[in-house]
């Protein structure tokens, strides 16, 4: 993480300076060069760190690795370049790619390098789509954006509960904090720990069986950040990046509330399977949801349905039912704009103090109701990953890390 508070002063590079670099590379014809051949995509520059991928035949991804890495160094001469990271990536015939996990032997050793990394399998939506330039994370197959239109909408409450809920269903979950505004997986998590450095890359924390990162673990919580734009970005690009997260089947991202230039980049950096929307029932809150709706339809990352969260309020002392922010508003605006809905949470006493407590109800009350309603949901979102994956036609390359 030091990066983002270094304040090191790099020469600005830009995306055509690297493809002037790349374009000095000669193709495996030895004629060409690799940006004519149309090789390289997915160029990324941030803080002075570039990333791209070359895309080759997949089974000559061994033998092209000294391409590779004439390609890196080729852009190490840019003045202000700190690092470079170039990737294989290999065309694949289209094909579903279960998000739950199927054990395989191949899928059990595929952890240490080199190794095949199927993140965005399965992401993709049905039509050509601008995430297909997207570098996945090694090892995480399906990443999803837990988001809301504005703060205080239970976003939080909601990405923790249901990446527990996600592992309670049998998959290998993670959590990143991306709410850099305000870290709350800390709290959430009853975790006091701090990650340890293992060279260059931090450890996650686990809680409750799941991996979790959140710069809450860096900075007190209390301590006042304010982050420029790139900043955003490159914590961020860290956090997911430079992350020992191993084998995931499902890294569930809490996004910073709104919808505002941080987030709206964060969309289209980070590559995306789909994402889920919470809102309040309450009309001014769909009208936030449908924002954020609409941010995520711009990079073309699917939706995978929209939750209503603070649905009915059920008294802890009578069990009655009242509507407190009315209730149904967000399936009647899925419905509305053709996304599903994935369930509705009550406004629930037990919820709150689970989640002061670090014990969210999905593991502290496992049979309870509220444990019931989030593996719902999960199984939900579980379905629409699946089918985004088997939907698609245009399946995004597979990248072959050396
Ligand atoms: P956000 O991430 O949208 O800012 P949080 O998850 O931090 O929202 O939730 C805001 C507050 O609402 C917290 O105190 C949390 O415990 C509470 N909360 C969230 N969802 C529920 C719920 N379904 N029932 C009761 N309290 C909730």
């Amino acid at each position: 993480m030091r990066s983002t508070f270094e304040e090191v002063k790099l020469a600005e590079i830009s995306k055509e300076q690297v493809l002037e670099r790349l374009a000095k590379v000669r193709g495996p014809d030895l004629e060409s060069d690799i940006v004519s051949m149309g090789m390289v995509s997915g160029v990324m520059i941030d803080d002075g760190k570039v990333i791209f991928s070359i895309n080759v035949p997949a089974e000559k991804a061994q033998e092209l690795e000294p391409l590779r890495v004439a390609a890196e160094q080729s852009v190490m001469k840019l003045d202000g370049v700190a690092k470079v990271l170039a990737v294989l990536t290999g065309e694949r015939k289209a094909g579903a790619a279960p998000v739950r996990p199927a054990p395989s032997p191949q899928q059990a050793a595929s952890v240490p390098p080199p190794m095949q990394n199927r993140a965005g399998a399965g992401s993709q939506p049905p039509s050509q789509s601008a995430q297909s330039g997207k570098i996945g994370v090694p090892g995480i197959k399906s990443i999803i954006a837990v988001a809301s239109g504005k703060g205080g909408v239970g976003k939080s409450t909601t990405s923790v509960n249901l990446a527990l809920a996600l592992n309670r269903q049998g998959l290998k979950a993670g959590i990143l904090d991306a709410d850099i505004y305000g870290p709350s997986m800390p709290r959430l998590l009853g975790i006091t720990d701090r990650p340890t450095a293992n060279g260059r890359v931090l450890d996650p924390l686990e809680s409750f069986g799941i991996k979790v990162m959140s710069m809450g673990f860096l900075v007190e919580e209390e301590t006042p950040m304010i982050w420029r734009g790139p900043m955003v970005i490159s914590a961020l690009t860290q956090m997911l990046r430079e992350v020992a997260w191993g084998d995931l089947d499902v890294l569930v991202v809490d996004m910073p509330p709104g919808t505002g230039d941080a987030q709206l980049t964060m969309a289209q950096q980070v590559p995306l399977a789909g994402a889920v929307i919470v809102s309040t029932p309450q009309d001014i809150a769909l009208i936030d949801a449908r924002k954020g709706l609409n941010m995520f339809r711009k990079v073309e990352v699917p939706i995978l349905g929209i939750i209503e969260n603070m649905s009915t309020f059920i008294c802890p002392n009578c069990g009655e039912r009242s509507d407190i922010f009315g209730h149904g508003g967000a399936r009647e605006e899925a419905e509305r704009l053709g996304v599903p809905f994935l369930g509705e949470i009550p406004l629930h006493m037990d919820i709150r103090s689970n989640s002061d407590a670090g014990t969210p109800v999905v593991v502290s009350e496992p049979n309870g109701d509220h444990a019931t309603i989030y593996r719902g949901i999960a199984d939900a979102v579980i379905a629409r990953l699946e089918a985004e994956g088997s939907g698609s036609e245009t399946k995004g390359p597979d990248i072959i890390f050396e």
